[in-house]
């Protein structure tokens, strides 16, 4: 059974093949590094993260591509105000970024190209886009893409069934702050910005003088440069990039290469907060860190994330992430009732059975399995392995079958991305408020996030506590 996904661009549910036969070829739009990212990013990064396990434990080798966009109106504007480098600024943010990415269990991609380290290939891109009329220069030093040229444009976002007006709003509705230059059409859209004195130190030289390329030609360079200039299999991103950001990336690529720029588009809808998009410049967000701080673990943070339909916005609350510690405990009292039946321990079991290799036949978790490879249900997939979990087969199966039930098992949780027994054991009985401050730490520890573990080390000393670590856990002593 081939896994399928929908598609935006047929808008049909199709089933996921590597064009070549040998490599499916995938690539994200990765995170704006100018803070810290948010967990509605975390939400399309966690889904794109979940599919990817999918196909490999399908037998689908996957490239994954991920980038870093570390150049761009905001990182430049708030490089420039901290007074910071561009690229100290970015590369910050960056290490962040991967700290969270590793608490919250996300496979590294096979590459992760920026913004940044492609401004040549960017540069080349452009002059081929001039060269073939489908980009101008004009009298600033600026070069925009001329999006009458491309007959296709619009095709993914459905533009011709409503009038394009302008590049200004995205299909999530919400407004761009794209810059007004001098464009022959509203429609045209900037692929090199002309220098400007807010740029500060951040500008390269062109074939049409100083400036910096614009977001979105980024992507169509990166991908270019990571596939070779080939047909991708797939493209992610959250919603509200399908207009114009994905568009315009088609337009670009397309108009260059004289070839089909994606097979498949997978976009993925919003995590929200009280009706609204959880966004930076909403100023409605949780980070990793403050649901930490809270006292909530990574692996809770994750389950939230992913547990529901990828194509159904999701409404963030904080009753959610409880359901989701008790559901995750119910996962470990699942394994632990057929760890029992074969003499392991608990810590075992992330090692021995948390792993990509599938078994030919997932037995009782077939329905499981089965809804992850269908176009990604995760929601059906967690009610099927509840399912199983409710009959108790712990009661009635030997060592032989038990072993079975926790490699099928075991394998799922992989899918999903998730651990089990990784909340730290609390062997002391400080106020909650502490508890969390030590387990954001313990968490930060497991990330490697070695200076926020530190951080919140000096804060609990400050509030009296001194934490001594253990193998699989800490412990809290009062200061003298
Ligand atoms: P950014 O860091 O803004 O470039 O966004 C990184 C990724 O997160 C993109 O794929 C966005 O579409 C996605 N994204 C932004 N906000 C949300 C949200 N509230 N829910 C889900 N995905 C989001
Ligand atoms: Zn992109």
């Amino acid at each position: 059974m081939p896994v399928t996904l929908y598609d935006t661009l047929s808008r049909s549910v199709q089933p996921l093949q590597p064009v070549d036969g040998t490599v499916l070829r995938f690539y994200c739009c990765g995170p704006t590094v100018y803070g810290p990212a948010h967990i509605g990013n975390f939400r399309t990064f966690l889904i794109q993260d979940t599919l990817r396990r999918v196909l490999e434990l399908n037998g689908i080798f996957v490239k994954h591509v991920r980038n870093i966009t570390d150049l761009d109106d905001k990182t430049i504007r708030l490089s420039e105000e901290t007074g910071i480098s561009l690229q100290e600024f970015t590369a910050r943010w960056t290490d962040k970024f991967h700290a969270d990415c590793a608490a919250l269990n996300l496979l590294p991609p096979a590459s992760e190209p920026s913004a940044i380290g492609h401004i040549p290939q960017q540069i080349a891109l452009i002059e081929k886009l001039i060269n073939k009329n489908h980009a101008y220069a004009t009298e600033d030093g600026s070069v925009y893409f001329r999006v009458n040229s491309f007959e296709d444009y619009g095709r993914l976002s459905r533009l011709k069934d409503r009038e394009l007006k302008s590049q200004n709003e995205n299909s999530a509705g919400e407004v761009n702050d794209a810059d007004e230059y001098d464009r022959e059409s509203i429609r045209d859209f900037a692929l090199w910005k002309s220098r400007k004195p807010e740029d500060g130190n951040n500008y390269w030289s062109s074939p049409w003088g100083d400036g910096r390329p614009g977001w979105h030609l980024e992507c169509s360079a990166m991908v270019e440069s990571a596939f070779g200039g080939e047909t991708i299999d797939l493209h992610g991103g959250g919603i509200d990039l399908c207009f114009p950001h994905h568009e315009n990336e088609i337009a670009q690529s397309e108009c260059a290469h004289g070839k089909d720029f994606c097979r498949h588009w997978f976009h993925s809808a919003h995590l929200m907060v009280e009706g609204a998009k959880m966004s930076k410049s909403l100023g409605n967000l949780y980070t990793l860190d403050e649901l930490h701080q809270k006292g909530f673990n990574s692996m809770a943070v994750r389950y939230t994330l992913i547990s529901g339909s990828y194509r159904q916005q999701l409404n963030f609350t904080f009753d959610g992430l409880h359901a989701a510690q008790s559901a995750l405990t119910r996962l470990e009292r699942f394994a632990e009732s057929l760890l029992i039946k074969i003499n392991e321990r608990p810590e075992a079991f992330n090692e021995r059975y948390v792993r990509p290799d599938a078994p030919e036949d997932f037995g009782r978790f077939t329905k499981a399995w089965d809804a992850l490879r269908n176009n990604l249900n995760t929601p059906a997939s967690l009610g099927a392995i509840f399912g199983v979990i409710g009959s108790n087969p712990a009661a009635s199966v030997d060592a032989e079958e038990a072993e079975y039930l926790l490699r099928a098992f075991g394998c799922l949780l992989y899918a999903f991305g998730l651990e089990l027994f990784t909340a730290p054991k609390k062997l002391s009985q400080a106020p909650a408020r502490i508890q969390a401050l030590a387990d954001a730490r313990w968490e930060a520890k497991q990330a490697k996030d070695w200076g926020q573990a530190d951080q919140l080390r000096d804060s609990l000393l400050a509030e009296g506590w001194i934490v001594k670590d253990s193998k699989d856990g800490y412990e809290l002593e009062a200061a003298e």
